[in-house]
């Protein structure tokens, strides 16, 4: 039995998948441990390598089937691993700086791992459960949680940039004065542009730029009676049971979206746009209504493009692990292991 392994390391959940040769996940839901990534590589690492170990034991194979590793973690990273000096708000240790995870997780096991970053992986598991493993089709991500990522695949392959910040999508400028009804609006990021994806469209964008903009219109509205932290966080579960306000956020998120993918139609011509994330993990019918907005901002499109599907991705919680154990596979393949 030959299995490749999916490892999403968080900043406090590790979450583990295996895929047989046959591209089936033998592990359905969550498989998650506690991420020791605050004490450090050394602690880090054995927890992962635990981690496995008792997620493969889980299934009836051992550490010996496993073939290959796919790892996927927060950035910033280079596309082969190596985590920032500068250090990240994952990974806080001194002994993080500058550390080779990709390398450092490969000595530990003793297999060829390979590593994407985690917005990076759950697009290549969106694209692999539309497409499958051997795809032409290019397809652009975006996965809506605390910030706003994303991914490009193009003929199947994660498009990783020269220093592994490729399809950082969130920090594209997208035009949002077109947006209807936020006119004003301080449409300010944490990475110090104004009016990109991410500043319009995520859980940080809620709170810091969309409700302060929505809650004095809004008099006397619930939300206003709690921090805008814990604002931002009863938005989407708002929204989902049709509460004006809350709907209006979403919209505006729909419209952000809809104005970045029309860009995107145009650098691309992709087969496929894909959604995930946090802010879909609402009803169906909400979902639905979502993707309709993204589509309504959407300026109008060649008539051959206009009709690109808006997928939802599936299994958003376990997006990361499967997009990781993919590109195992992918890994295994080419290098005649599977
Ligand atoms: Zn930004």
């Amino acid at each position: 039995m030959q299995v490749m392994a999916g490892i999403d390391l968080g900043g406090t959940a590790v979450n583990y998948t295996l895929l047989d040769q046959q591209e089936t996940f033998l592990i359905e839901g969550l498989c998650e441990h506690p991420s020791l990534s605050k004490e450090g590589p050394e602690q880090c690492l054995q927890q992962i390598a635990e981690g496995l170990r008792i997620a493969t034991n889980q299934v009836g194979v051992t550490l010996k089937d496993v073939t290959a590793v796919g790892l996927d973690t927060p950035g910033p990273a280079s596309a082969a691993g190596q985590l920032s000096a500068r250090g990240s708000t994952n990974f806080v240790h001194a002994n993080w700086a500058g550390f080779d995870i990709r390398a450092g997780l490969a000595h530990k096991l003793g297999k060829p791992v390979c590593y994407l970053n985690d917005a990076n992986a759950a697009a290549l598991w969106g694209h692999y459960a539309i497409f499958g493993a051997h795809s032409r089709e290019t397809s652009i991500s975006i996965v809506i949680g605390t910030g706003n990522g994303g991914g490009v695949i193009i003929d199947g392959n994660v498009v990783k940039g020269k220093n592994g910040f490729g399809a950082e999508l969130g920090h594209v400028l997208i035009p949002y004065q077109s947006i209807s009804g936020i006119n004003g609006i301080n449409a300010q990021c944490n990475c110090g542009r104004i009016g990109d994806l991410e500043s319009l469209c995520s859980l940080t964008a809620i709170e810091n730029n969309i409700l302060p903009y929505f809650l004095p219109r809004y008099p006397g509205h619930d939300l206003a009676k709690v921090d805008l932290h814990q604002a931002a966080k009863l938005v989407r579960g708002l929204a989902d049971k049709g509460d004006a306000l809350s709907k209006e956020v979403f919209r505006v998120q729909a419209h952000a979206l809809g104005l970045f993918f029309d860009e995107m139609v145009n650098t691309f011509d992709p087969d496929a746009f894909i959604v995930g994330g946090g802010a879909l993990e609402t009803s169906q019918g909400f979902q639905h209504w979502f993707i309709q907005e993204i589509r309504a901002a959407m300026p109008n499109q060649r008539e051959e493009q206009a009709a690109i599907p808006i997928h939802v991705m599936p299994n958003g919680d376990t997006a990361g692990a499967r997009g990781a154990a993919i590109e195992a596979l992918k890994l295994a393949r080419e290098g005649g292991l599977a």
